[in-house]
């Protein structure tokens, strides 16, 4: 236990082409990994990973999970074999109280974790679990639930959000050079400017932006994740961008730090 209190981080994995590449985004999580204290554990809030009710991961040695399809060979040979922790997923069920997160010991660690920790965290060193995203909920309990998540910053657990804040599959560009679309720029900067004005009433109850929100948001998985990060945000702090881009022209990945 320690009294320094941990940052938290959302950030917007994108393709999972980013585990090899070399671009803005990924030098941005190299230095944001140089940058970060070493943590007890990493817990990751999966946009990968859709269930009724909250779980977490809680085998010591989670399997790593290739949950995509159709992508270069070499990606489904990478490996990151930092172990888990059946103590840690405990403690977090028991901190959050009663029922409220479950332990499966039988899950792995899938892409949004193990994608962007390959840059954070090359070292494999620390335990890695996640948590998934009670699907059949509204967008207010996860909010809420970050809330109840948030003393793990105090117990050096950092916790990462992992998503992407607009994933628009129907309209993904394969170029890896492509342009982003002018709705995902605008869009974009919609949620940056309330991110900034700490309006979570908005990111909350981000429907109300109507259309515009429909298209960058066709389903919330990969924008969820945020909502746990901004639950956690004591009211003294602020939001600070660690990387703006988009990606195949409709997958926003801003990504950023509390703390
Ligand atoms: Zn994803």
């Amino acid at each position: 236990m320690t009294s320094k209190v941990l940052p938290a981080l959302f950030i917007g994995h994108g393709s999972p082409m980013n585990l090899l590449a070399e671009n803005p985004f990924t030098s941005d999580m190299v230095k944001l990994g140089t940058q970060l204290p070493v943590p007890k554990a990493i817990v990751v809030i999966s946009a990968h990973w859709l269930t009724r009710g909250s779980f977490i991961t809680s085998s010591d040695k989670p399997e790593q999970i290739y949950d995509f399809y159709g992508f270069p060979g070499s990606l489904y040979e990478y490996k990151y074999l930092a172990p888990g922790s059946a103590e840690i997923a405990g403690f977090i069920c028991e901190m959050t109280g009663k029922d409220t997160i479950i332990m499966d010991g039988r899950r792995g660690i899938d892409h949004a974790a193990w994608t962007i920790l390959k840059h954070m965290r090359p070292e494999q060193d620390v335990p890695v679990l996640e948590i998934s995203l009670d699907i059949a909920r509204e967008p207010h309990y996860h909010f809420d639930l970050g809330r109840k998540l948030a003393s793990l910053r105090k117990n050096n657990i950092l916790v990462i959000g992992s998503g992407n804040i607009i994933h628009n599959l129907s309209e993904f560009n394969f170029d890896d050079n492509s342009k982003p679309f002018r709705w995902s720029e605008e869009f974009d900067l919609t949620i940056k400017t309330a991110l900034e004005n700490k309006d979570f009433d908005l990111l909350i109850n981000y429907s109300k932006l109507g259309l515009a929100a429909r298209r960058a948001i066709p389903f919330n998985d990969h924008y969820l994740p945020m909502l746990y990060v901004l639950g956690m945000i004591d009211n003294n702090e602020n939001i600070k961008f660690v990387h703006e881009s988009i990606q195949n022209g409709s997958i926003s990945m801003r990504s950023f730090i509390i703390g």
